[in-house]
Parts: C-alpha cells; structure tokens; sequence
C-alpha cells in the first residue's frame, strides 16, 4: 500500500495507473476509519482494478472546536485500509490542498455572507476567495438550503470544494459515498454530472454496529451510557419509519412523533431533525413518495448524524 502525501506524486501515481490501463475507485475520507469506510473500499474493490482512498480532515466542513475533537489516528487508519488491500492512500497536508491560506482560521470567515456567491440551480467556482482559497465550490441554493444545511451550508461548500480538487488530482472512473451523508452525496452527484461527467458517483447504504448504531468516526468519543442515548435516535427515526409504513402520511405527525422522542432524551441537544422527500431532499406535507427521515445532534458536544431512508 503507497502512502502518498504530494499532488504531484499522486498525479504521477494515476498517470502511471491509467498508462496500465487500470481503472481505479475513489474512496474520499476525513480519516478515523472504521466498519463503515471498509464497505465503501469493499464496494470500490469489486469494481474497479485499483482503490485510492483519501484522508484529509478538511478546515472547510467544520468550526474549529469540532475540527481540533475529530478523532484522527494516521496509524490506526492505515490498518483498517490495508484489511482491504487498498493500493494508495492520498495523504496530503493542509498547506498541498490549500497552497494560499497562510492560516486555518481563515477558513471560517468565509461563512459570512455565503448567500450572496450563490446561485438559485448551478455551481459557481470561485477563482480565489477573499480568504484565498482557489477553486471554492458554491453549491447551488436548491441543494444547498435544504436539511441541515439551512444551518450550515458552508460545509457543503467545503466537502465539495475539497472533492472537486481531489477528483481534478485523481480522476477515478467512479467514487464512492455513503447514504448517511445524503445530503452530500445529492450534491455530489450534481456537481459529478456538472465537472465530471467521467466519474460516476456510486453511492453505498449506511452500515450499522451490531446494536444498530451507524458507525461513524466520532462513536470512538462517546461513553457506554451516550451510546445507549446516541440509539434512541435510530429508535425515534425507525417508529417515525413504523408510522409511515403503517399509513400515516401526514408528514407534520411523523416529524412531531420523531422529535418527542429525541427531546424526551435530556443528554441530547437537537441540531436539525426534519423528514424530506428523497428525490427532492425537501419537506413534503403528505408522504407519498420515498422518504428521508434525518437527525443531527450533539451528545456531551459531540456531533453525530442518522438518517433512515423509507422506500415505499
Ligand atoms: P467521512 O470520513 O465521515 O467523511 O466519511 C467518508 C465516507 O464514508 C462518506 O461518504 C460517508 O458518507 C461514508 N460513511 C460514513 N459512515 C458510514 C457508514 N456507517 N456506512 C456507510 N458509509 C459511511
């Protein structure tokens, strides 16, 4: 497995790899691999003739305090991707991916006034922001302003900024996101069919633990007992699930029956619960089509997601 923390070397390492005729998948992370990460390796294994994954805790998509917390161990990580016999890990610092911010605070000024660089249904590439990011990914209002990302919308700019270098560096035939992050694999597969019309974005269903809970990297920060509170949002979304299933359409009823649940949890401070039409990603008075049911919370200041996809 080549550990490559360069873009040039990683240019030439695709070259080389494309020169053999060797169609490779993507598996873009922020690190802190686990279970869930190897399924979408698995995933890029079987179809493709070479895996690259990417670890890059990338400043865009989080405030600091949530950036210093992320739980990140390079060693750790490397041995999970080599259980999938993975061919190149792209490692790069900061400074390769961002070569003109001289400081991460940078990073989170551009937050202010983001609604004025975007447009209503397509991308805007800016050249180099006022911070000095080159090549920042505007998602469009339509993707963006729906979920969680009426809270935070920049972190979208961020994941998709940070996947149209990658994909400029590394040009996989496909690559692979997961469904737990609905959110971004939508627009990453607009953005996809917008710059990249050779990748085809694949997107892969959430794994859970054995105790139903979805892995993610930040479940290494929380205690037993959080763990235990962290299910009774799963439970929420899979009675909100029950009601659906069992005829109520009334999309207010589910919601409302959803967030009984989760506020009746006092170590939980909700972030963002809602329930959209997955097609659309946007809240539907009555539920006649498939459906997303999506919760973020924190839990003892640790940010933690779940969504729950209903096809009917
Ligand atoms: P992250 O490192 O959290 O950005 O995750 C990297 C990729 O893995 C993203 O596309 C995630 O949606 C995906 N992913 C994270 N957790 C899971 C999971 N439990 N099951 C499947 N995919 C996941």
């Amino acid at each position: 497995m080549k550990i490559i923390e360069s873009v040039s070397q990683a240019s030439v390492y695709v070259a080389d790899m494309r020169a053999s005729g060797k169609k490779i998948g993507f598996v873009p992370t922020l690190g802190g691999l686990h279970k869930g990460h190897q399924l979408l390796m698995q995933r890029a294994r079987e179809e493709n003739d070479a895996i690259i994954i990417s670890i890059f805790l990338n400043p865009m998509q989080f405030r600091k305090p949530q950036f210093l917390k992320y739980p990140s161990d390079f060693e750790q990580d490397m041995r999970v991707a080599e259980e999938i016999n993975v061919d190149m890990i792209f490692h790069p610092p900061v400074a390769e991916m961002f070569q003109h911010v001289a400081h991460i605070d940078n990073f989170f000024k551009f937050q202010t006034a983001e609604a004025a660089h975007r447009q209503d249904e397509h991308f805007v590439i800016e050249q180099q922001d006022e911070n000095g990011i080159d090549n920042l990914v505007r998602v469009p209002s339509n993707l963006v302003y729906q979920l969680d990302g009426k809270i935070h919308p920049w972190t979208f700019d961020g994941a998709a900024t940070i996947v149209y270098k990658l994909f400029n560096i590394l040009q996989p035939e496909s690559a692979y996101f997961g469904e737990k992050d609905i959110q971004q694999l939508a627009i990453l597969t607009k953005m996809a069919e917008t710059y990249f019309p050779a990748i085809k974005v694949i997107g892969v269903p959430t794994l859970r633990d054995a105790d139903n809970l979805a892995f993610s990297s930040r479940n290494v920060l929380l205690s037993d007992e959080q763990r235990r509170t962290a299910l009774s949002v799963y439970h929420a979304l899979k009675h909100g699930e029950h009601l659906i299933r069992t005829g109520e359409s009334d999309a207010a009823i589910v919601l409302n029956a959803i967030k009984a649940i989760i506020a009746a949890q006092p170590l939980i401070k909700i972030d963002y619960i809602d329930i959209v039409d997955k097609r659309l990603l946007k809240y539907a008075k009555k539920i006649s089509d498939d459906m997303i049911l999506y919760a973020a919370f924190f839990l003892n200041g640790i940010r933690l997601t779940d969504t729950l996809i209903v096809e009917l």
